[in-house]
C-alpha cells in the first residue's frame, strides 16, 4: 500500500487513483528563462521518481509538465518584470528564441539525467486560447474583475483560498510585504490577463477580449492540467485529477492560485494529492551565484561528473527534508554506482548452487515497505546494498533472479548503468600498444595510454594473470 504524504491535508495518506489504475500527473516544470539549476531539477526528478514507483507498481501514469515561457514574472507574485523578456534583453535576443534555446537545453538535461518521457510538455505560449476561456468562465462567475488595465481574480470570492499553504487571505492583507497595486481589491489578488500594464513593449501578446496582452502566470497550469489531464475543453467535463507536484516555493502563491481558478472555474476539486518538493543547499549555504555555489548540470559535467551519480545524489535525501548538495555525497554516489555495476558483473561470473530466491523475495519486499513509505529512497538504498552484500556471501546459481532485482531498483530509481563488456577495437588497440610499452619497459608511454583510455572511461587493473580492463561509465 503507497503512502503519500499530502500537502492539501497535511498527513501522509494511502494513494487512491479516481480511476481504476490510471494515474494522471501534473508536475510544475521548467521557466526557460536561463539553464535550470539542480534545484529545480531536484524536483522535476522526484516527480519521475515518483512516476517510475508508479509504474512499478502496476499504475499507467498520464503526465504532464509544463514549460512556461510566458508570464512568470520575477517574482513568483504579479511584481516585477517577466522572466523571458529580461532575460531577451540580456542576450539581446527575441524572447522566442530565447524560450527556444532553453526549453532544447532542459530537454537535453532529463535526457542526460535518463528520465522517462512526460506525455506532454506543453508551452504556455501555445495555450492562450485555453486560458482565455477559463478567465472568461471566471470573469463569468463572478471570480475575476477588470480593474485599470488588467483581469484579476478576487481572492475574497473563494472561500477556501489559502488552504493548501495555511496562509490567510487577512494575513495577506495585514503583511503588506508586497509592492502596493492599487488596481486589486485585495492585496492577496492575483493578475490572470495583463493589458497596457507597466511594461512596455512586451514583444509577447495576444488579443483578447480584454485587451491586447498576455497572461500572468498562474493561470497556465490551470489551462494546461485541464487540457491534458481531464476532457475539459472538449465537452465542459472536469474530472479531478490525481497528482500534482512542484518545488516547496510553487505552493504559495502559484498553487493556491491555481486551486483557486480550477475550482471556481470548473465547480469540483482541483487535485486529490499535492506533493511537494523541499530547497536544496550546496556544501551547507543557500545556492546563490553570489556565493559562487551555483550549479546547473552542465557545470557538473564540465567538472567530470556523471549525469547518473548527479540524479543518485538527487534522489537519496528524501524529497520532503532538505538535501545538501557536496562534492563528497557526489563522489559517494559515483562510487556506489561504480559499486552496483561491479555487483552485477561479480553475479554474472558465478556458477554456483547457492539459491538466491528467499534473499530475493525479502529484499523486493523490504524494498517495496520502504518506496511505499512516501518514497522513503534511502531505505530502499539500504536495502539494495545490504543485498548485494549477502549475495557476495555465497555464490548464486540463479543471478538472473538476482540481476532482475537490482535492474527493477535501479529502473525505478531512473539510473542507467552501461553493463557492457564490449569494448571497440581502437580501445582494444590502445590496451595492447600499452602491454607492447610495458615490455619494453617504456613506463611513461604505458602510463600514457593508461591514463587516456581512464578519460575513455576505461580503468586497466594490471594482475598477475594479465591486464584487466573495466568500464567506467
Ligand atoms: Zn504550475
Amino acid at each position: 500500500m503507497l503512502k503519500l504524504y499530502n500537502t492539501l491535508t497535511r498527513k501522509l495518506e494511502e494513494f487512491k487513483t479516481v480511476k481504476d489504475n490510471i494515474v494522471r500527473m501534473y508536475n510544475c516544470g521548467p521557466t526557460v528563462y536561463s539553464y535550470v539549476h539542480i534545484g529545480n531539477l531536484r524536483s522535476f526528478v522526484f516527480a519521475d521518481l515518483l512516476k517510475r514507483y508508479l509504474k512499478y507498481k502496476g499504475y499507467k501514469v498520464k503526465q504532464v509538465m509544463n514549460i512556461t515561457d510566458v508570464g512568470h514574472l520575477t517574482s513568483d507574485s504579479d511584481e516585477g518584470e517577466d522572466k523571458l523578456m529580461v532575460a531577451a534583453k540580456k542576450e539581446n535576443k527575441d524572447p522566442y528564441e530565447i524560450s527556444k534555446f532553453y526549453t532544447e537545453k532542459f530537454r537535453e538535461d532529463i535526457e542526460k539525467l535518463n528520465f522517462d518521457k512526460a506525455d506532454y510538455y506543453p508551452k504556455a505560449t501555445e495555450h492562450i486560447k485555453e486560458m482565455l476561456k477559463i478567465i472568461e468562465v471566471l470573469m463569468d462567475k463572478g471570480y475575476a474583475y477588470k480593474a485599470g488595465p488588467n483581469v484579476y481574480y478576487d481572492t475574497s470570492k473563494f472561500k477556501e483560498y489559502g488552504k493548501l499553504s495555511g496562509m490567510k487571505v487577512e494575513e495577506l492583507e495585514a503583511g503588506k510585504r508586497v509592492e502596493v497595486d492599487h488596481n486589486k481589491k485585495h492585496p492577496s489578488d492575483f493578475v490572470l490577463w495583463f493589458t497596457k500594464s507597466k511594461f512596455k513593449g512586451h514583444l509577447m501578446k495576444w488579443s483578447s477580449k480584454f485587451g491586447e496582452g498576455y497572461p500572468g502566470w498562474h493561470i497556465e497550469c490551470t489551462a494546461m492540467s485541464a487540457k491534458y489531464l481531464t476532457s475539459y475543453f472538449e465537452n465542459g467535463e472536469f474530472e479531478t485529477f490525481d497528482i500534482h507536484t512542484g518545488g516547496e516555493d510553487n505552493k504559495f502563491p502559484h498553487h493556491e492560485a491555481e486551486i483557486a481558478q480550477s475550482e471556481a472555474a470548473f465547480g469540483k476539486k482541483f487535485v486529490n494529492y499535492w506533493l511537494h518538493v523541499k530547497h536544496l543547499i550546496v556544501e551547507g549555504k543557500k545556492m546563490s551565484k553570489s556565493l559562487g555555489n551555483f550549479y546547473t548540470l552542465r557545470d557538473l559535467e564540465d567538472k567530470g561528473y556523471d549525469p547518473m551519480a548527479v540524479r543518485l545524489l538527487l534522489i537519496s535525501t528524501h524529497y520532503r527534508q532538505q538535501l545538501n548538495f557536496t562534492f563528497a555525497g557526489l563522489d559517494a554516489a559515483g562510487k556506489n554506482l561504480e559499486k552496483v555495476r561491479d555487483f552485477m558483473l561479480r553475479v554474472d561470473e558465478m556458477n554456483g548452487q547457492d539459491d538466491a530466491i528467499e534473499i530475493v523475495e525479502t529484499a523486493r519486499k523490504n524494498f517495496e515497505k520502504a518506496m511505499d513509505d512516501d518514497l522513503n529512497v534511502s531505505g530502499a538504498l539500504a536495502v539494495m546494498f545490504d543485498f548485494m552484500t549477502e549475495v557476495n556471501k555465497i555464490n548464486v546459481k540463479d543471478k538472473e533472479i538476482v540481476k532482475g532485482f537490482v535492474n527493477d531498483v535501479l529502473d525505478v530509481f531512473g539510473l542507467k548503468i552501461n553493463f557492457n563488456r564490449e569494448i571497440d577495437d581502437s580501445i582494444k588497440r590502445m590496451i595492447e600498444e600499452r602491454e607492447e610499452a610495458r615490455k619494453r619497459k617504456d613506463w611513461e608511454t604505458a602510463d600514457k595510454i593508461r591514463d587516456e583510455l581512464k578519460q575513455k572511461g576505461v580503468v586497466l587493473e594490471d594482475t598477475p594473470a594479465g591486464v584487466r580492463w573495466k568500464l567506467l561509465k
